[in-house]
């Protein structure tokens, strides 16, 4: 009898699971987990700590390992290599058991006191509960400056309405689990997939606090790529524009033409144009170079996904080993 097929009111709606990537993330592992800890006191249904580690180079996996070693329910994935933290999100989500997942970062920006009111929106019915930056403490100018354009301009860009200011921070339900199981991109970009699968969301405001430990390990370059994965998994746009502006340039040039034969012609004066050649040519060396690595783009991604590759490797699953009996009943 199986009529809960597709109404996500039915599900169990107990345990939760909490995920973390890290990557070089030795300074805060202990924090994290003493803050999870804490967490666990209060809220029992959290079962299962999913940690990723990225491939660090540093002692993280090593001090996760030794500071969870009799505590209940944390597993270690450990990648071979760095494959990012969009995958590494995307790897946990494939571990969860729980009935719900919390994504969140491992260096504690995204609060716990916020996950408490994730899971209570849940209980109440939604699937997916994000949350909603209200304001960025210890960021600099240029990531918020970026940040702010980069969700204005994939809205823009894409026909997926992805809630803005929004990061990875969110609670998913088991139903959401499973359709983004489904989802086998290459290059996951979580936050629009999930935002594509539809269910019941919702947000959550709150504020941001800094880092609580190390350095941020989103560089400019991978913070670019993000966005150029972003786009160019969501939207055709980009090429649609690419050919609007070719076509325009190709007409205006023809006007162009039409202009500098009558001067020859009717007129006989022919103007000196080495200024307006020299511009020109670069004008239109730079339009062509931008919108080849706008189609490139886009065979890159075909590129990745046609390759079939796995899209993690682990190297190593950790359980700790301090399950006392089993999750609640
Ligand atoms: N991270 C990761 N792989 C990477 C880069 C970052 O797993 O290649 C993790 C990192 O350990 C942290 C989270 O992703 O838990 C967010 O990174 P960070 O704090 O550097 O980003 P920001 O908060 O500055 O956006
Ligand atoms: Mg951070």
């Amino acid at each position: 009898m199986d009529h809960s097929e597709g109404t996500s009111k039915s599900v169990s709606r107990r345990t939760v699971a909490l995920v973390a990537p890290l990557y070089n993330e030795e300074a805060v592992a202990p924090l994290l987990i003493r803050e999870i800890e804490a967490f666990r006191e209060a809220h029992p249904e959290v079962v299962e700590v999913i940690l990723v580690d990225d491939g660090s180079r540093d002692g993280t996996a090593e001090k996760v390992r030794a500071l969870t070693a009799g505590k209940s329910g944390y597993v270690l994935l450990q990648f071979s290599r760095n494959f990012g933290h969009q995958i590494a999100i995307t790897a946990g989500m494939e571990f969860v058991t729980a009935d719900a997942a919390i994504i969140m970062d491992a260096d504690l920006q995204d609060p716990l006191s916020v996950a408490a009111k994730m899971i209570d929106k849940w209980r109440e019915g939604y699937d997916v509960v994000y949350g909603l930056r209200e304001e960025r403490e210890g960021e600099t100018v240029f990531k918020r400056a970026t940040a702010w354009l980069f969700y204005r301009f994939f809205n823009h860009m894409t026909d997926v309405q992805a809630p803005r200011d929004t990061g990875d921070f969110r609670l998913v339900s088991r139903p959401v689990l499973d359709a983004y199981r489904r989802l086998g991109e290459s290059q996951p970009f979580v936050r629009g997939l999930i935002a594509w699968l539809g269910f019941e969301q919702t947000g959550i405001r709150y504020r941001r606090p800094p880092r609580a430990a190390g350095r941020p390990k989103y560089s400019f370059r991978k913070s670019l790529r993000l966005a150029v994965d972003s786009i160019t998994s969501f939207s055709q746009k980009p090429l649609w524009y690419a050919i609007g502006v070719g076509m325009t340039i190709a007409l205006l040039s023809m006007v162009g033409i039409a202009w500098a034969l009558l001067q020859k012609y009717a007129f006989g004066g022919v103007v000196p144009g080495w200024t307006s050649l020299i511009f020109a040519a670069f004008f239109f060396g730079g339009v062509q170079l931008f919108f080849l690595g706008v189609t490139g783009a886009y065979l890159a991604r075909v590129y990745e996904e046609v390759k079939g590759r796995p899209r993690y490797l682990l190297r190593d699953v950790w359980r700790s080993n301090g399950d006392s009996g089993d999750a609640p009943a």
